[in-house]
């Protein structure tokens, strides 16, 4: 698995901390790529902490809840 940085010029909300950031951190995966916004900050970077199986594992499920057929 490839891990990656992005950033863009719209902001989400970090996946550890919940604040505003432009920031993201991405996990390439075969042709799937995750990308999960996470703050970086001279202390305590949410960015060393998201946890991508955590994030992954919600965001599966939110998706398999939203296909129908
Ligand atoms: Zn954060």
């Amino acid at each position: 698995m490839k891990v990656g940085h992005a950033s863009s010029s719209e902001s989400k909300r970090c996946a550890v901390c919940g604040k505003k950031t432009a920031h993201y951190k991405t996990y390439e995966q075969s042709d799937m790529v995750i990308t999960i916004p996470a703050c970086v900050r001279e202390t305590g970077d949410c960015y060393d902490r998201v946890d991508v199986q955590l994030t992954a594992t919600r965001a599966l499920t939110d998706i398999k809840r939203n296909i129908k057929g």
